[in-house]
């Protein structure tokens, strides 16, 4: 095979703090990374023509007369996915009601295709996870927030204006802990990195492993504090870890129950917790599903790491380029 029989697209991800941008190849490899900070305040335009010199960085890696494609950005929203238009997006102030796409697309002359970072995750592990060709899955991110994106009959799922996949504000818990925007025991509010830490600091009794870990002052907990120390046979911890399976088990019951995915795959800071307790974990998922899984629920950890969202903007460009 020739390098031009084999596809390429060029890919970003844009969040509150930084943009990466790559080139990647129809295979998922990742060549061309690059970085800038992403600088909200210095105005979309500004960012765009930055964000387009680092695809150009990334394109020159490509081999001579490769096939490239467009470009797939992936994107913190709420956005609406046909225009990239934000929609009072929390992370990138002063977006609200714009878009880079049209700007974008002017300055690679390719191209250029807008999604919503957690559904494009999602997209991502139906082409390079474990669960390749699923037509129905659904990606949640456990972390600072609680996020998710969902892919039904083979589609993302974008809702009527691209707020869908908010599974972060599902309740889990009525009359327990709230999110930022306000909702009475939502799952963000209640097993996010922040909310598992907020639970133990509750609870501080100023001994045991977990104090000696925040050194004695529990406003240094962390939620990664909580599961070591839970490792370490600390009762407090072991507590808010039980808590927190359970209300995760909860969230993901609901989704199971209504998607009827064949995949649940978790990504996220908190994973990596929530990984020491796997079969305790999917044994209270199967309790808050349906009977219908049969005592089976096809839960994983993603292997995609902080590539997922690159991963899936790629994704998104070859799958646009070939419904043109
Ligand atoms: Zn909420």
């Amino acid at each position: 095979m020739t390098s031009s029989n084999i596809q390429f697209a060029l890919a970003a991800d844009i969040g509150g703090t930084n943009i990466r941008a790559a080139l990647v190849d129809f295979e998922g490899r990742i060549t061309g990374r690059g970085s800038i900070n992403t600088e909200p305040e210095r105005g979309i335009d500004d960012t765009s023509d930055r964000l387009a010199k680092l695809l150009q960085a990334a394109k020159a890696t490509a081999p001579v007369g490769a096939n490239i494609v467009g470009v797939g950005v992936s994107t913190a929203g709420p956005i609406r996915p046909a225009t990239g238009t934000y929609n009072h997006p929390p992370n990138l102030p002063g977006w609200h009601d714009k878009t880079m796409k049209p700007r974008l697309s002017a300055s690679t002359n390719m191209n250029v295709w807008v999604g919503h970072d957690a559904t494009l995750a999602a997209l991502a592990e139906t082409r390079f996870g474990d669960h390749v060709g699923a037509q129905n899955l659904i990606y949640v991110t456990i972390s600072t927030g609680v996020g998710g994106g969902i892919i039904a009959n083979s589609e993302m799922v974008t809702g009527a204006s691209g707020g869908a996949g908010e599974v972060g504000h599902l309740s889990v818990r009525t009359g327990a802990y709230r999110c930022n925007v306000g909702c009475d025991g939502c799952f963000e509010g209640n097993a996010s990195g922040p909310a598992i830490a907020r639970i133990a600091r509750d609870r501080w009794t100023g001994s045991g492993a977990l104090a000696e870990l925040a050194e004695g002052d529990q406003e240094k907990i962390t939620s990664r504090m909580v599961f070591d120390a839970a490792d370490e046979g600390d009762q407090l911890a072991q507590d808010v870890v039980d808590l927190t399976i359970e209300n995760v088990s909860i969230g993901l019951g609901a989704l199971m129950n209504v998607f009827n995915p064949e995949a649940v795959v978790i990504g996220g800071g908190v994973v990596q917790g929530l990984q020491r307790h796997w079969q305790k974990l999917q044994k209270t998922v199967i309790e808050r599903s349906l009977p219908g899984y049969g005592g089976t629920i096809p839960l994983t950890a993603t292997r995609l790491g902080d590539d997922v969202s690159l991963l899936g903007a790629a994704q998104l460009a070859f799958r646009q380029a070939r419904r043109l």
